[in-house]
């Protein structure tokens, strides 16, 4: 019987494996220019955690948790990275140390979904955070990075939603006018949303069911209820999103799935390469209360999370660079371990090299050397050796050349740096 990954997790091959490198790359380089420092925590956490942050009546709490008991705890895999590095930095007591701080992550993430196109149930997330900044500066800042390194990685269409919830009394007031909104409504909303309206009518909002969005059309907007200090912020954030040129839409049906959020919230949409309906890339938001209900100061604090497999899913297809690959073939048992030498000599001056011992003729070792794209073949049989020196082959060029044994790193290193074309031997 043929073994599967579990549902909804996917092996990342080694040809894919090339994107994923570059893609983090940028965003460390991204998110370290904008002064955020890595933060690594655990996979698994305590399934209060989630409970505790995330809200128990969110759809990936209800019903998303990988969860098990261990003795008398129950652990969960983490379905986001913004409770694990709140919980660490109340923890460690980070507040103490700095007035600000700005934290970034990337891993996987676990959410029993129903799996598709980018939608899967271990999927990466990059995401940051910044801690104990309470002005609407620093959002319209991280909005503007992000939109900046979707630009930087080739994702063109994007469209960035804003919203604010505000904060917790202009909640509660708008989850009552929604609800009296809705209660007249309520037999004609799905079996879920008529649930929802007693314990948390915001999440009738972002319910994908035809019902509910017929029945949410005309109700009131949260924008409307802001409270005066929560109005400012949102002005605020409007006002530095135009003075920094990044177009945004208001967006106040967008809710987004996790209770913890306040006052600022955003979504960033593209319409580039291969998204299909799951085209929201990154979402964000404030949650000025996390920190206190885990146990902190009262911290006011930002961040977002942005899904990896879909930005690549956006991210236009690159030709891979090529690399200047050096193959090894020794014809015989002493060439063989001279082949090893010299592939550790290349490697130590930076040449990705690769030795094959297995014996074999000459011409399968040609073959092999072919197909993992080499550049150059150094081939050592016994003349090689009794001469001291090593055949020198340019693939691509079609050249050969004996190389003394004392010069072959130097020559090596020579030959590749030549651009393919620009010369008829490696002299
Ligand atoms: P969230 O943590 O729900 O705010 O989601 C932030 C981002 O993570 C989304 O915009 C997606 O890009 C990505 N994401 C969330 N859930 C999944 C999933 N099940 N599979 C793949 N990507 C996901």
């Amino acid at each position: 019987m043929t073994l599967r990954p579990v549902k909804g997790m996917n092996d990342i091959l080694p040809d894919e494996v090339g994107r994923w490198h570059e893609l983090e790359a940028v965003l460390r380089r991204e998110l370290e220019l904008s002064g955020y420092a890595e933060i690594r925590t655990p996979f698994l956490e305590s399934l209060d955690l989630f409970v505790r942050s995330i809200g128990d009546t969110t759809e990936i709490v209800e019903k998303q948790m990988f969860s098990f008991q261990r003795g008398d705890e129950t652990i969960a895999l983490r379905p986001e990275g913004t409770a694990g590095v709140a919980r660490a930095y109340v923890g460690h007591a980070l507040h103490a140390k700095e007035p600000v701080s700005r934290l970034y992550y990337l891993g996987p993430m676990f959410r029993a979904e129903q799996p598709q196109r980018g939608r899967y149930r271990q999927f990466w997330q990059a995401g940051a955070e910044v801690y104990g900044d309470p002005g609407p500066g620093v959002d319209a800042e991280m909005i503007d990075m992000l939109v900046g390194i979707l630009h930087a990685l080739g994702i063109e269409n994007l469209e960035v939603c804003v919203n604010s919830l505000g904060s917790q009394g202009t909640r509660a007031r708008y989850r009552e006018a929604l609800r009296a909104y809705l209660e007249p409504k309520k037999s004609a909303l799905s079996e879920h949303a008529q649930k929802r309206l007693e314990d948390n009518p915001l999440r009738i909002l972002d319910s994908k069911n035809p019902k509910d969005r017929d029945a949410v059309q005309g109700a009131p907007s949260i924008l409307d209820l802001l409270e005066p200090d929560d109005l400012a912020h949102w002005e605020g954030l409007k006002r530095a999103l135009t003075a920094l040129g990044t177009p945004f839409v208001v967006s106040p049906e967008l809710v987004r799935g996790l209770d913890y959020y306040t006052r600022t919230l955003f979504e960033i949409r593209s319409t580039a390469g291969e998204l299909g309906t799951q085209n929201a890339v990154l979402g964000g938001g404030r949650y000025d209360g996390m920190v206190e209900e885990l146990g902190g100061p009262k911290t006011p604090a930002v961040g977002f999370a942005m899904g990896l497999e879909r930005v690549l899913l956006a991210m236009p297809k690159r030709a891979a660079a090529e690399r200047p690959r050096c193959f090894i073939a020794p014809l015989g048992e002493r060439a063989a371990t001279e082949a090893l030498l010299i592939a550790r000599e290349l490697r130590q001056a930076g040449v990705p090299a690769l030795a094959d011992t297995r014996g074999g003729s000459l011409k399968s070792l040609l073959r092999r050397a072919d197909s993992i794209g080499a550049r150059l073949c150094l081939v050592l049989g016994d003349t090689e050796l009794e001469r001291g020196v090593v055949a020198l082959k340019d693939l691509v060029e079609k050249s050969q050349s004996d190389v003394p044994r004392a010069e072959v790193v130097a020559r090596t290193v020579a030959a590749l740096s030549r651009p393919p074309g620009s010369a008829a031997t490696p002299a």
